[in-house]
């Protein structure tokens, strides 16, 4: 039976594994193979202490070593069960069970994707899901933005500083954003126009980075070549919690629901990272709240030793 275990393999877990493991709980952290939003980033301007930024991939592996250092075990599992059991949590990896008395999971969200040819070749070098990360990359370049949501809305704002022209490709002739938001980027018409009732049905490439898109009129099926940098996926997010619908109180999205502490509906439960956050997302509110998840599991072990329930 561990302390904690938690689930997940992003900022957030390693962040809850630095701060469990330095409290002496030994964690138990078991990570999936898909890859955190960060291993999937460039460079990472906006993480505090690093004046000259760091690189993604290795911001992630140094928080690994550091919660590695301090006694944090890491496994390789997609998690696919999870159960409740009076005082204590089961977490299921194929046929083997790990049983935990607290459990902090760091699933995050996947952004969801087109599912279009060139889609995952460029992903990276051209096709981003993260404007407030990539953004300053695309000085003086062309870039297109797809969807009509608030996080369209908000890449493009963030684009605007940084790019000559962005186009924004919705399948529609509406947004569905938030009209505050919609009119702040309806205004800019120096750098910004939209393509309505319009698809991306193709990323163009040169072998190495995106060079176009293709694009069709949903409504007259008129195909067009884009000549762009970029491609900004602005299609919402899919937060990784289907295992724990029934179990865990999850919002109208799908996300899990978590209080100002990080705690979930059941005692002993934390959620931490974009899994929980629909709003933020992003790599330093994901450590916070890791961070927060850690100390909660912490005072939880020290309250059931107290009650002699340990
Ligand atoms: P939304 O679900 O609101 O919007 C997704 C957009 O992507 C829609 O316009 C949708 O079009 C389009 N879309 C979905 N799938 C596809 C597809 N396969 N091909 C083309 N277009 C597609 O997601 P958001 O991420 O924008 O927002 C999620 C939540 O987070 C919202 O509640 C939002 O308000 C909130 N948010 C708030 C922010 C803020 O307050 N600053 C910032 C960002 C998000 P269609 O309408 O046709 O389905």
């Amino acid at each position: 039976m561990r302390d904690v275990i938690i689930i997940g393999g992003g900022i957030s877990s390693h962040t809850a594994a630095l701060y469990t493991a330095r409290a002496s709980l030994k964690p138990l952290v078991i990570s999936g193979p898909e890859l955190d939003q960060l291993s999937l980033t460039t460079s990472v301007e906006n993480f505090p202490g690093f004046p000259d930024g760091i690189q993604g991939p290795d911001l992630i592996n140094n928080a690994k070593k550091q919660a590695q250092k301090f006694g944090a075990e890491y496994i390789e599992g997609l998690v696919d069960s999870f159960e409740v059991n009076e005082n204590k949590f089961i977490v299921g990896v194929k046929d083997k069970k790990y049983e935990g008395r607290t459990i902090i999971i760091c699933t995050g969200a996947s952004a969801r994707k087109l599912g279009i040819p060139g889609e995952d070749k460029y992903f990276g070098r051209g096709v981003s899901t993260c404007a407030v990360c990539d953004a300053a990359l695309y000085g003086g370049k062309d870039v297109v933005v797809i969807g009509g949501g608030d996080s369209a809305m908000e890449e493009s704002l963030a684009l605007y500083k940084f790019a000559k022209k962005i186009t924004i490709v919705h399948r529609k002739d509406t947004f569905n954003a938030s009209k505050i938001m919609q009119d702040r980027v309806l205004k800019l018409t120096d750098k910004i126009n939209v393509m309505w009732d319009t698809s991306v049905t193709e990323v163009l490439g040169d072998g190495k980075f995106v060079t176009g898109v293709k694009t069709k009129n949903i409504k007259t099926n008129e195909e067009s070549e884009l000549k762009v940098d970029g491609m900004f996926l602005a299609i919402g997010h899919i937060p990784n919690a289907k295992i724990f619908e029934g179990k865990i109180d999850l919002d109208e999205h799908g996300y899990i629901i978590t209080d100002k502490l990080s705690r979930t509906n059941i005692e002993g439960v934390y959620a931490a990272g974009d899994v929980q956050d629909p709003i933020f997302s992003q790599a330093v509110t994901s450590a916070g709240t890791g961070c927060q998840a850690a100390i909660q599991a912490e005072r939880r072990i020290e309250n059931l030793k107290a009650k002699g329930e340990y």
